[in-house]
């Protein structure tokens, strides 16, 4: 079944989001949150973009498809059917899976289609991922490790 599309910008290939994966990022919009100093507020107006449908993102994959090696999602967790679409898309491509959402927790079944997931909003005073102090989560969902340590070598490596 084919399930409703949602927006997105164009996707990006992406090299440090996920630790040791090339990605292909999607930043869909509408997100709810509207954590104070977001970085990406031009993402959450609903009907910016362009519609994302299962049809134009199995043309992505394909496209990409020998550049990447795991689909990436900024946040679509508040469309859960077109997002488990998209995450079944990927999967049935060998694709590895990860969201960045900033709720502390997502549903079951997004979790059973996800390989990594950050979680955490985004609070100015604890940082991001490459912070000691940060509220947030990022974690290879099969292991259970937290991966954060990964982000902050990336960010001596770039210091
Ligand atoms: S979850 Fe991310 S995109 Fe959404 S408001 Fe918070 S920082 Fe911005």
């Amino acid at each position: 079944m084919r399930s409703k599309p949602f927006n997105s910008f164009p996707p990006q290939v992406c090299f440090q989001e996920v630790p040791d994966e090339v990605s292909l990022a999607f930043t869909i919009f509408g997100c709810p949150l509207r954590c104070p100093g977001c970085h990406s507020q031009d993402s959450w107006d609903p009907q910016a973009g362009q519609p994302l449908s299962d049809e134009r993102f199995g043309h992505y994959l394909q496209r990409y498809r020998h550049l990447i090696t795991c689909v990436l999602f900024f946040g679509g967790e508040w469309h859960l059917e077109a997002l488990e679409a998209k995450l079944d898309l990927a999967k049935g491509l060998d694709l590895k899976t990860c969201l960045y959402t900033g709720l502390e927790r997502v549903p079951q079944r997004l979790l059973r289609r996800l390989d990594y997931l950050k979680t955490g909003a985004w609070q100015a005073h604890l940082g991001g991922l490459q912070s000691t102090v940060t509220n947030q989560r990022f974690v290879a969902l099969a292991t259970g490790n937290l991966l954060n340590f990964r982000f902050r070598e990336n960010n001596h490596a770039a210091a």
